[in-house]
């Protein structure tokens, strides 16, 4: 997904059922899911918390909304959800990772080839491994360059918003290189309406006179980090309103930040050559990313409810 994850190892992989060495998790050429796309996955952080604890960070709603992801898709995942979750921590264990990233994947299997899957098995994976700050340790402190994109995120009747579901990354990735290829960090996509959406694999907010806007969930994923810092944000005492933005909107704002499992709190500094505020971190953003910062290391009691510990 970026250079920060080029070549990724471990040691056991969880699939289907039981763990597999990292070198043998392979999968037949007629994959179902490698030809048509049709499948969904999660994004979880496992952390280090100050006391020396592994703990993983909102893993309940991440294993809720890869359900709901298979649900809105028609797949039926072979496993109850709790198995799921002690999957993630099983993998975690497996691999003695401290922290990192996982990856839930549901995918079909091969059998039958036709864009119906027939009775094809329905395969669980969970791969865990290391994974720093997605968008660079200088991006969260100076703020990244954003680029608006000339791809629009999916109408929301094309592809379902509300799912992490595979082939809809097709969309991220195009607009992802694009935004590389013209030496930018990051794509912001507009939806079909031309109003801002989210970037290719995380969600948008801005800062305007002190109180924070971000786009309504209608073509957005319902994201998890967003919900966090919504909430951390409303409980600073920080205004949050969920509204339509147009893209020159992001142009003057104070501040820009976005929010996402792989990029946690990343501040944005430019958007299409327009400096955003004073062109480096702003303070609601410094704010909202010590605060993330302080949940998921375990020194704020207050979120202690959102960890799971290892
Ligand atoms: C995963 C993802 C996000 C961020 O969701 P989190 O739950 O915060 O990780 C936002 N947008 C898209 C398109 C995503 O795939």
């Amino acid at each position: 997904m970026s250079d920060a994850a080029g070549g990724v190892s471990g040691d056991k992989i969880w699939l289907d059922g039981g763990f597999v060495d990292w070198d043998d998790a392979n999968v037949h050429i007629l994959t179902h899911t490698l030809h048509y796309g049709l499948g969904v996955f999660e994004g979880i952080r496992c952390y280090r918390t100050d006391d020396g604890r592994s703990a993983v960070f909102r893993l309940p709603e991440h294993v809720k909304r890869l359900y709901d992801s298979a649900h809105i898709n028609l797949l039926e995942i072979p496993f109850p959800r709790d198995r799921v979750q002690n999957a993630v921590l099983e993998t975690l264990r497996a691999n003695r990772l401290e922290e990192g990233y996982i990856r839930p994947l549901v995918f079909i299997g091969d059998g039958a080839m036709g864009l119906h899957p027939g009775d094809n098995p329905i395969r669980v994976a969970v791969i865990a491994w290391p994974w720093g700050k997605y968008l660079g340790e200088e991006g969260m402190e100076r703020g990244i360059r954003a680029k608006v994109s000339t791809f629009a995120r999916h109408f929301v009747n094309a592809k379902m918003t509300k799912g992490k579901t595979c082939g809809d990354y097709v969309n991220s990735i195009l607009a992802k290189r694009e935004a590389l290829l013209d030496g930018y960090d990051e794509a912001i996509l507009l939806d079909t309406q031309g109003l801002v959406s989210e970037a290719s694999g995380e969600n948008v907010f801005l800062v305007k006179g002190g109180v924070i806007h971000t786009p309504p969930l209608t073509t957005v994923l319902d994201g998890i980090t967003r919900d966090t810092a919504i909430e951390l944000a409303r409980d600073k005492g920080i205004d949050v309103v969920e509204r339509s933005i147009t893209r020159d909107e992001l142009y003057i704002a104070d501040e820009i930040f976005l929010t996402g499992t792989a990029a946690e709190v990343t501040p944005i500094r430019e958007v299409d050559h327009r400096q955003i505020g004073e062109g480096s971190r702003g303070p609601i953003t410094h704010t909202l990313q010590t605060a993330f910062f302080d949940v998921v290391s375990g020194r704020d009691a207050k979120y202690e409810r959102w960890l799971t510990t290892v």
